[in-house]
């Protein structure tokens, strides 16, 4: 049966199908996006196509992806009339569509809500659904990057949680980005699995190669049942952010001084065959260890229960 509070937010470009390179960056989508760009910034402030280059290259120093918002803020060009041209770009080149797509999102609209979050405009977003043959399959979820509210920003995924009223634990993205969909969507304590052929996931709850695998990690792995211990699964996702991140060489030199500082501390208890002592020792530093040292506590339990 169909829940209406169990969600599935897919990413766009490189999740529903394959670019052609494997990543937005160097993809012919975005080669063919600068082009337009360029001849829309020469047209709309009458320069010559060098000049309307350079233009271009310092709204991308300033403003990153956000073209858009760069060309409106210095120019006053109107983000929709900039979307409408620039964007509007026929999929049938660009994309792939692969044969099991739509049996496989049918198969998950059966159980889960769909939606779709892309800060590409939605003429685009359209373009690519109609030629996946999916337009039907998202209805009024569909969530696009014209307005204010983008991965970008990091912003989207609250505004798709407070728009559709419902939990971020009974959330996961599907996403081909680590640092656009992956992250913010964990950090907010929704789920999340990246689609990659190479790489697997750190972060990620799962990492898959393609859409077709969905169905059956979302139900085989325990992490990713929704609503199920999601306090729990927040919070090792922080966790592991935290030491894969920052401070895994730090949290491995503290992990070898207190091994080390164990084995000394064993060695001296052995010799004085005072095992009360070390008893007491042991419930000592276990209550100094906060719940995040799950790492640490491992090794510390490993080294005293040899
Ligand atoms: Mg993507």
């Amino acid at each position: 049966m169909k829940n209406q509070n169990k969600l599935i937010i897919f990413d766009l470009d490189g999740t529903l199908y394959q670019l052609d390179s494997g990543s937005f960056q160097k993809s012919s989508l975005r080669r063919q996006i600068l082009k337009n760009a360029e001849t829309y910034i020469a047209m709309k402030l009458s320069k010559n196509q060098p000049d309307a280059r350079c233009i271009l290259n310092d709204i991308q120093k300033q403003y990153g992806e956000q073209i858009s918002i760069g060309l409106e803020k210095d120019f006053g060009i109107n983000r929709y009339d900039y979307f409408n041209t620039v964007w509007n770009i026929s999929a049938r080149r660009i994309v792939k569509k692969a044969p099991y797509l739509k049996k496989t999102l049918l198969t998950l609209k059966k159980t889960y809500m769909l939606a779709l979050v892309s800060d590409a405009p939605l003429v685009w977003i359209n373009n690519v659904l109609e030629e996946l043959g999916i337009q039907n399959l998202f209805r009024d979820n569909i969530f696009s990057g014209e307005g204010s509210y983008r991965k970008g920003l990091n912003n989207a995924f609250p505004n798709i949680v407070q728009i559709l009223k419902i939990k971020p634990s009974n959330c996961v993205v599907i996403g081909d980005q680590e640092h656009t969909d992956i992250i913010p969507a964990k950090e907010l304590g929704m789920r999340a699995i990246l689609i990659n052929n190479t790489k697997k996931s750190r972060i990620a709850d799962a990492t898959i190669k393609s859409i077709r695998e969905l169905p059956a990690t979302l139900k085989n792995k325990k992490c990713l049942r929704l609503d199920h211990h999601h306090v729990q699964a927040h919070w090792q996702s922080l966790h592991q952010h935290f030491f894969s991140q920052k401070y895994l060489g730090l949290c491995r030199t503290l992990r070898l001084l207190l091994a080390l500082g164990l084995t000394w501390l064993r060695g001296r208890l052995r010799l004085t065959g005072n095992r009360n002592l070390f008893q007491r020792q042991k419930i000592k530093l276990r209550r100094f260890l906060p719940p995040s040292t799950q790492l640490l506590r491992l090794d510390f339990q490993n080294l005293l229960n040899i």
